[in-house]
């Protein structure tokens, strides 16, 4: 990636109203100097300017500052009107925290899904659906538009769950484009950002921290080494879901073999089956319509074809 290439992706993001500053070249801190070594010149003469106040849409600012080196990009998620959902992966050493280890969550996205879908309900796939960037760790990146009319909390290093992180006011994200270890920040999804979840502005409007995200009831399957166990405990999960957690139990369950199916094995048509069959059950006692079912079942499997998974035999 080379100082030109940087400049475009820079000038990018200011055209879509985002803010940006130069980070330090390969590296995810900013360029700029901080208070304490602040010489009180430039564009600090009349006080010191942060990052925060320096970042700017204006094209000539920009190219004038990615014109030598290539700085990578930072956009100023408060003054943008963004507010971005960081999803980290688990390092290879790493498991998560037992309670969402129990409820077979293995990173941020798992536990995003989790906490959208309890707080959202049957649609909380479409909280996906807006601008995207995948880092090159293998976190994602998830853009919203801010509501204008609240303030919310600076909620940079606050986590909504584990691995869950936002971006707000006083925060930024590293910008597509942007270079780490060799590794491009990359868009995955070059679409407006939608606005921002109901359920995540109630989270984050001023006020109490945010409560971290529930895990999923644990399954009383056994989670099984071979496909067929993996089958039968997210239909058990199905099965013996409480009242008030049927539907959510039903959509993990789908969100769970859909991975399987985008892996390989077992086929979509086996799975649907036996989703809709333990499925059955709860329709027949009135918990959700057979139409709902399906469509929730549609939702899960759609989600966890995002990430192909195997059972390691
Ligand atoms: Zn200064």
């Amino acid at each position: 990636m080379n100082t030109a290439d940087l400049r475009t992706a820079a000038l990018a993001a200011a055209e879509r109203g985002w803010r940006v500053f130069p980070l330090l070249p390969g590296r995810k801190q900013p360029a700029v100097h901080g208070a304490n070594s602040c010489l009180g010149t430039g564009p600090c003469a009349t006080g010191h300017k942060g990052w925060e106040q320096r970042a700017t849409t204006d094209p000539e600012r920009i190219t004038r500052a990615w014109s030598h080196k290539p700085y990578n990009i930072g956009i100023a998620t408060g003054p943008s009107g963004l507010l971005v959902v960081d999803l980290d992966t688990a390092q290879p050493d790493e498991q998560p925290p037992d309670e969402w280890r129990q409820a077979g969550v293995r990173d941020g996205h798992d536990v995003y899904a989790a906490a959208a879908t309890n707080e959202a309900g049957f649609y909380a796939d479409l909280v996906w659906d807006t601008h995207t960037v995948v880092t090159p760790s293998g976190g994602t990146h998830l853009y919203y538009a801010a509501p204008t009319d609240v303030r919310l909390r600076s909620t940079a290093g606050t986590a909504l769950g584990w691995k869950v992180d936002t971006r707000g006011p006083g925060g930024y994200v590293v910008a597509a484009g942007s270079v780490i270890d060799g590794r491009r920040y990359e868009t995955t999804a070059d679409r407006d950002p939608r606005p921002l979840p109901a359920w995540l502005v109630e989270k984050l409007k001023p006020g109490l921290p945010p409560a971290p995200a529930q895990p999923i009831a644990p399954t009383t399957g056994t989670h099984g080494s071979y496909l067929d166990a993996a089958v039968r405990a997210e239909v058990s999960r199905v099965h013996t879901a409480p009242e008030g957690q049927r539907n959510y139990s039903l959509y993990c369950a789908a969100v769970a073999l859909g991975q399987l199916v985008a892996g390989g094995a077992p086929s979509e048509h086996d799975v649907r089956g036996e989703l809709a069959r333990a499925a059955g059950r709860h329709v027949a006692v009135g918990a959700y319509s057979e139409a709902q079912a399906h469509k929730t079942i549609t939702s899960g499997l759609r989600a966890g074809a995002k990430r192909p998974r195997q059972v390691a035999a």
